[in-house]
């Protein structure tokens, strides 16, 4: 499902001595059925901008789209509640929220709460875990004695239950090893190109987003710094580096490389890739 911003901004506290302009003029497409990553500094506005893509807030000038849905100050937001199941959220840590004493349970809470009938929260469970790769024997385990990768798992699979259409996973690296980032990766990669899920990703850990973004969105002080395939953005990184950004470790010595010998590599994003180069030109 492709979402656009047409100049919307947002403003908390609008029109009191206290308005604070969080997001100004934005424009900006998050391409269906691929990995867009969201990237800027703290109180860049990232926060903001994800809360206006489930209508939770209004834009205070201009006008979201959301697939079908136009969503725009003043106007009411037809089919609300299809709106809601269509944007999936896994929010920070989401583990910490878990209270059940089974991860059937756990992924099962919000459907019971939203009706759904006992069958079809049933397969939507089965259906669920398979998605994310964990086997049926987990459904009736204890969530709290999972590891940290598959509490992680399970934490995006009780949103992967409404069957959303966008995912938006916020830092969903945080606080994982190596090994578990990894697995993460590989199943957010599945869930575009085997489930056709639209993916939206705010992270700081550029190192882990380059490996398997598409795109990525640099927001700066409310506004779009860059936005396009994660190569030409990252290529920007005086600019980037200037406003406080962050770039990957390998988008540097790709760069530092070509300074030093005149020659660019290319267009890589892994160290097996880089590795091959590398061995090629020596
Ligand atoms: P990020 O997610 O990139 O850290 P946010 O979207 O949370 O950025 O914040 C953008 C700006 O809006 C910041 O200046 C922040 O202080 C401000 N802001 C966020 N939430 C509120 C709020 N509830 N009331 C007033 N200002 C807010």
């Amino acid at each position: 499902m492709e979402i656009k911003f047409e100049n919307v901004s947002y403003s908390y506290l609008a029109g009191t001595p206290l308005q604070v302009d969080a997001l100004k003029d934005i424009n900006l497409t998050i391409e269906a059925n691929k990995i867009n990553a969201l990237v800027g500094p703290s109180g860049s506005g990232k926060s903001t901008l994800i809360e206006l893509i489930n209508g939770l807030k209004l834009p205070t000038k201009g006008t979201v789209y959301v697939g079908e849905h136009k969503l725009k100050n003043n106007i009411r937001i037809v089919n609300a509640n299809k709106l809601r199941f269509e944007i999936g959220f896994v929010f920070q840590n989401p583990e910490d929220q878990f209270f059940q004493k089974t991860v059937k349970k756990e992924i099962q809470f919000g459907m019971k709460y939203f009706g759904y009938k006992t069958d079809k929260i049933n397969q939507r469970v089965e259906d669920a875990l398979k998605m994310v790769g964990l086997d049926n024997t987990y459904a009736s385990r204890n969530p709290f004695e999972l590891s940290g990768g598959e509490k992680r798992k399970v934490a995006i699979a009780s949103v992967l239950a409404f069957n959303p259409d966008v995912i938006v996973l916020d830092e969903p690296t945080n606080g994982l090893d190596t090994t578990s980032k990894e697995s993460l990766v590989k199943l957010i990669k599945t869930l575009k190109e085997k489930y056709n899920k639209t993916i939206i990703v705010v992270s700081h850990d550029v190192d882990v987003i380059y490996k398997f973004v598409d795109n990525v969105i640099i927001l700066s002080n409310g506004k779009v710094l860059f936005q396009g395939d994660k190569y030409s953005v990252f290529k920007n990184i005086d600019i980037l580096t200037k406003n406080g950004v962050k770039v990957p470790r390998i988008v540097e010595f790709l760069h530092k490389t070509e300074c030093k010998t005149g020659k660019y590599l290319g267009d890589i994003d892994n160290v097996e890739d880089l590795t091959k180069e590398i061995i090629q030109n020596v």
